[in-house]
């Protein structure tokens, strides 16, 4: 059977599957595989916003279903409108209103204004083999229901996606927290965007996370969050090398492993690795390259032409330069462990706090070795600034991690990151 429209990718089809299981109308895998059960749910959807039920998602389906996937209609106020009545009319609630529209007075409602309605489910698709796309949905939803998130770039990958920053919070105490360097990693970078929102709503709601209060880590900190560091390898790996990229014939010669892309691809769209392109023991990390064989561009470990040679890494660095960090995190998969030095220019402090992360999530501190030590960011961020750093290696396996192991990473990471709120070193 072939039903949805033949440029819909798999990774749409999964994007597909996941709203419409939030919205209750799918309860099949999310396995980005057409099926009739997606065609019965594409029909029942089709039928609710009243488009012909013909089980296809055409142009005009897929722009009513990215409502949806944003999480947010508009509303006309009408006379004898209340927030609560509002909200019962549109799966909403009357916090999401509040939060989504600032000057809204809920004893003073104006006749014909429109607000913005946010949908009472969670944004983040926690069930796909999550892409830059799925990402931009959920950044493009959530700034509509948490207008306090400060949503910018730092700069644009090879091919020219923005590498989205994410600040939460006002504070001078400014923590770093990165993901998806690595392109097989990229379950790092749902991971962050989850806690992106639970960490937004426990804010809107003035709950406490883990005995946090999440309103007072607000004002105390700034956490900036870069999602997604390497958005070309990730959707390489997820949406697989099409015709129209322009390094379409590089990139075959390039993997040499006789594997497909999903399997193997860690660097970015020229074949660097990010974490190997970081200027600390970037010449080191070059030799320990060619070493074991790995001269030019290809699927890992090809340290580049020279330090930030690439447009992901230069974006780092003048992110990094700009502001003040006391601590940065840089998120990867996979082992449960925590790295914290580099060539013994971290100090006892540094070892300190990594002892609370680790407690805090259960992982174990330890120090890298090898290749894997030269030239990333953790590296940089300690020999440049002298301040505490750390890769954190997030769940168990085989690269790429099944999205089935993210509850297990969320709960031990979301711990982590807050633990780090508890320590300053201003220095
Ligand atoms: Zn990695």
């Amino acid at each position: 059977m072939f039903f949805l429209q033949s440029d819909l990718s798999n990774s749409k089809t999964m994007i597909v599957q996941s709203v419409l299981k939030k919205m209750g109308l799918y309860n099949g895998k999310v396995n980005g595989v057409n099926n009739t059960n997606t065609e019965e749910a594409v029909k029942q959807f089709q039928s609710r916003v009243g488009i012909p039920m013909d089980g296809i998602v055409g142009p005009t389906t897929y722009k009513a279903l990215e409502k949806y996937i944003l999480g947010y209609t508009y509303y006309r106020i009408e006379a004898n409108d209340t927030l609560t009545s509002i909200a019962e009319k549109n799966h909403s609630t009357v916090n999401l209103i509040l939060s989504a529209n600032k000057d809204i007075d809920p004893n003073n409602l104006n006749l014909n204004t429109v607000i913005t309605v946010p949908f009472n489910y969670n944004l983040v698709m926690d069930d796909i083999n999550y892409t830059y796309t799925a990402m931009w949905y959920n950044i493009m939803g959530l700034i509509q229901r948490y207008p306090f998130l400060d949503v910018s770039s730092v700069g644009n990958s090879v091919l020219g996606k923005e590498l989205y920053l994410i600040k939460f919070g006002k504070g001078v105490k400014k923590i770093h927290i990165n993901a998806s360097h690595h392109a097989l990693e990229w379950i790092t970078s749902v991971f962050v965007m989850k806690f992106v929102e639970s960490i937004s709503r426990a804010y809107m709601n003035g709950e406490e996370i883990e005995g946090y209060n999440i309103r007072s880590l607000f004002n105390t900190h700034t956490l900036y969050i870069v999602p997604m560091v390497n958005p070309d390898g990730v959707d390489l790996v997820n949406e697989g090398l099409d015709p129209s990229n322009p390094y379409y014939n590089d990139l075959i010669r390039w993997n040499n492993t006789g594997r497909p892309f999903s399997e193997v691809w860690q660097a970015n769209i020229r074949g660097v690795d990010l974490n190997h392109n970081y200027d600390a023991a970037w010449q080191e990390s070059s030799n320990a390259g060619k070493a074991i064989g790995i001269t030019g561009p290809g699927p890992t470990r090809y340290s580049g032409e020279f330090p930030f040679s690439e447009p992901e890494t230069q974006a780092m660095r003048n992110l990094t330069n700009n502001e003040d960090f006391y601590l940065a995190i840089a998120y990867h998969t996979q082992g449960e462990v925590i790295y914290w030095n580099f060539m013994n220019l971290a100090t006892q402090r540094d070892q300190d706090i990594g002892d609370i992360l680790a407690n805090a999530s259960g992982y174990s501190l330890d120090t890298a070795s090898g290749v894997s030590s030269y030239a990333g960011y953790k590296d940089w961020f300690i020999k440049d600034f002298r301040k505490p750093g750390y890769t954190v290696e997030v769940g168990k396996g085989k690269n790429p991690l099944p999205i089935t192991q993210l509850p297990r990473i969320y709960e031990d990471n979301m711990r982590l990151i807050l633990a780090a709120t508890t320590v300053w070193c201003k220095l």
